[in-house]
């Protein structure tokens, strides 16, 4: 026994069990800091469309809209900023939901079957679009893209970026939704989807900062846009969710494409619809 070497031990494990402490510490601090800023932001989000609401009631009941005209302007100002509240209220609960991993489903699905329904509601929403499923690569057919997940939140993750694709590139501009399985760099099979479009694309720094929480990125041309800042945080938050990852690249040609990346299915689902291993 000799008790240097025990002192020496028990030191080293001391330094690391504190380095963990201060490990947690600090990711704890950094989520609190984040809740606030969050908080903070999700109010002052919902606070601007009310205070117009409560203006134009206001105006309203102090007979200053004088005309049949005005009164039919502030209606359908009320109307619309109603509508962004609820908007915003309903993503706001979709991204709670998310962060507390409640009821998520863990079903085989395939990506394939998803972009083909997307592709097909983009034409009852925007009927100018052409909207083509193509494979991953220029000279491949679309393929199977098997993954494990929660199908309602995959199609909403598709949902969103299709509506951002829509949204932000000029009417007419063709999208498309590219699917099928391939290698990653790190050599792990994966299923892969991508929306890509043809519009203005996102470059530099904004690659990474459009997943941020009520990040716009020019608010004078987006606000108009009635967004609420949240569809990419929760498509990242979703991904995240399905151990996947999302980045942005551009488009071959200008624009900019979403690729989305989980890790691929290979069990077969047995008849009762649970996995064998
Ligand atoms: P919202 O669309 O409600 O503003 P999102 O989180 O969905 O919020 O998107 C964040 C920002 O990223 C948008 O405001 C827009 O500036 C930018 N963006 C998203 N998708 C695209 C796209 N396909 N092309 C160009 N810019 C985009």
């Amino acid at each position: 026994y000799n008790p240097y070497t025990e002192i020496g031990r028990l030191s080293s494990s001391l330094n690391t069990m504190l380095s963990h402490i201060e490990k947690a510490f600090e990711v704890q601090k950094n989520s609190e800091v984040k809740m606030r800023r969050f908080v903070g932001d999700a109010s002052h989000e919902l606070r601007t469309p009310l205070v117009s609401i409560r203006g134009y009631s206001e105006l309203y009941r102090q007979g200053a809209l004088q005309t049949d005209e005005a009164v039919a302007t502030a209606m359908s100002r009320i109307e619309a900023e109603s509508k962004r509240m609820g908007q915003l209220i309903e993503d706001l609960l979709t991204l709670a939901r998310i962060d507390e991993r409640r009821e998520a489903e863990n079903k085989p699905l395939d990506l394939l079957n998803i972009a083909i329904d997307a592709a097909q509601d983009a034409f009852a929403t925007a009927p100018d679009r052409e909207v083509v499923v193509v494979g991953l690569q220029d000279d491949e057919e679309p393929g199977s893209a098997p993954i494990v997940g929660d199908e309602s939140r995959i199609r909403q993750v598709i949902a969103n970026l299709m509506t951002n694709a829509i949204r932000y590139t000029p009417a007419g501009t063709p999208l498309e939704i590219a699917v099928g399985s391939d290698v990653s760099e790190s050599g792990q099979q994966i299923s892969r989807i991508q929306v890509r479009d043809h519009g203005p694309g996102i470059h530099g720094d904004e690659k990474q900062k459009v997943f941020e929480r009520f990040y716009r990125a020019d608010s004078s041309r987006t606000r108009e846009t009635g967004g609420t800042g949240l569809g990419l945080s929760i498509v990242a938050g979703i991904v995240q969710q399905h151990e996947g990852t999302v980045e942005v690249l551009e488009t071959p040609g200008g624009g900019a494409t979403f690729s989305l990346d989980f890790p691929l299915q290979t069990e077969v689902p047995s008849s009762t619809g649970s996995l064998r291993a």
